[in-house]
């Protein structure tokens, strides 16, 4: 019978488990570092790997320690790790960066996204926010890509990095905070309405064309 786990883990072909750990989009103190580091030394996990979604996954997890880990982990960081995070990557933005442009908190609107996932079934949307067009999250190639511009936030959608590398198309730019929202709701409810089983953003936009897209999404 296959084994229940808590959150999401993959199996590897020697029977260990890999647990990728979404961390707070990529943000941790050098206290909860340890904290897990410890967590990680006390199942015997030999080897941790910072992944490209900002994840800490623990690669060698034996299966009756799966649970007990995520327990731990639970208890140790509530929600401060908690598992939505992993879909959303951000740069150093606003924070950190000196390229930053003024007023574009790419932070701020990755809580916004976050928001408007969980009220939506709308599978599986990798995103990428950043502060500027540079792009260090890698907007253009994200199922979602938000960046801002010195006008504003632009929007682009269906990219991918996979084997059929896409880049993302434009939807709209000199978005406020406010107009983000507003199109960002809709893109989730497109997605929640016109998906099919797992397929992402790019095979949806590619079945059913970014004409259809553009006409729910912006009436256009
Ligand atoms: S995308 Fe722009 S703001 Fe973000 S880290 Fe890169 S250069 Fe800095």
């Amino acid at each position: 019978m296959e084994k229940s786990f808590k959150h999401n883990v993959t199996l590897h072909k020697d029977g260990t488990y890999s647990m990728g750990i979404s961390i707070n989009y990529g943000y941790m103190t050098p206290d909860e570092l340890i904290a897990l580091a410890n967590i990680a030394k006390k199942y015997n996990v030999t080897t941790c790997m910072a992944t490209t979604a900002k994840k800490i996954s623990f690669m060698d997890v034996k299966e009756d320690d799966v649970n007990k880990i995520w327990d731990e982990i639970d208890e140790t960081f509530g929600e401060r790790l908690s598992y939505p995070h992993g879909k959303i990557v951000v740069c150093p933005g606003l924070e950190y960066c000196k390229f930053a442009l003024a007023g574009r908190d790419n932070k701020k609107i990755a809580k916004m996204v976050e928001e408007i996932s969980l009220k939506h079934n709308a599978g599986k949307i990798k995103v990428g926010v950043t502060s500027c067009p540079l792009g260090c999250a890698m907007p253009r190639i994200k199922d979602l890509g938000i960046f801002g511009t010195p006008y504003g936030w632009s929007v682009v959608i269906g990219g991918n990095a996979g084997a059929h590398t896409t880049i993302a198309q434009p939807v709209a730019d000199k978005l406020s905070d406010e107009e983000l929202y507003q199109l960002l709701d809709k893109i989730y409810q497109y997605f929640e309405d016109n998906r099919t089983g797992k397929e992402r953003t790019v095979s949806t936009i590619k079945r059913l064309g970014f004409e259809h897209f553009k006409a729910q999404v912006l009436g256009e």
